[in-house]
């Protein structure tokens, strides 16, 4: 039965609560019936399946994992377990931020922050994101909300790449375990992303 179609109580999934867009993570996943926490601390990482690093300020992210004293926690999480990026969670998941700040440095990309200037900082644009019929088989384009969103300039050759814009630059990319996409697939009423997720997830 694909995820969303029925109770899937069995998993349980965090999402890191510092700052930023994590309430409207836990509110989709609690529409698809998935057991979703608020995490704050690193003692409750122990029993999840898997973890979301919602959109805010990736230096803040990076100042408060670090205040918290849970950096290294949270790598050793995500060097055994799935994890979603979305935008500034995304620079944080990578390995490259294209300037010193800290990070999970755990997926292989390469991030640009803030790449669409100030003028165009914010838009919504259609994507194509052909993984997503893995959990809906009726095709349709993925509505997509940037907000003073990064790119993904390169990937290591095992990272898949998922969407692009009509350009060309890549935005939503899978290396195994972890997911990035640097727009925000939380503010909308489309759950393909999130479902695509708990099968990574479930596939673990
Ligand atoms: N501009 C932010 C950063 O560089 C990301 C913005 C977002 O998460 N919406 O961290």
């Amino acid at each position: 039965m694909p995820v969303g179609a029925g109770k899937v109580h069995f998993m349980k999934i965090g999402i890191l609560a510092f700052q930023g867009a994590f309430l409207e993570h836990q509110l989709i996943l609690e529409k698809l019936d998935v057991d979703a926490i608020q995490v704050r601390n690193s003692a409750q990482l122990q029993d999840l399946d898997g973890l979301i690093i919602p959109g805010g300020e990736s230096t803040t992210l990076g100042k408060l994992a670090m205040d918290f004293h849970m950096l290294e926690d949270l790598q050793a999480y995500g060097s055994q377990y799935p994890v979603w990026g979305t935008c500034a969670g995304a620079i944080f998941l990578s390995k490259n931020a294209d300037r010193k700040q800290p990070l999970l440095n755990l997926m292989d990309i390469k991030i640009i922050r803030n790449a669409f200037g100030r003028q165009v900082d914010s838009f919504e644009t259609d994507l194509d994101v052909p993984v997503l019929k893995t959990v809906d088989p009726n095709e349709h384009p993925f509505h997509a909300i940037f907000i003073r969103a990064p790119i993904i300039e390169s990937v290591a050759e095992n990272v898949e790449k998922l969407a692009s814009l009509s350009d060309g630059r890549l935005v939503a990319a899978r290396q195994n375990r972890w997911l990035a996409t640097v727009f925000h697939p939380e503010l909308t009423t489309d759950d393909r992303f999130h479902r695509y997720f708990l099968e990574i997830v479930k596939s673990k």
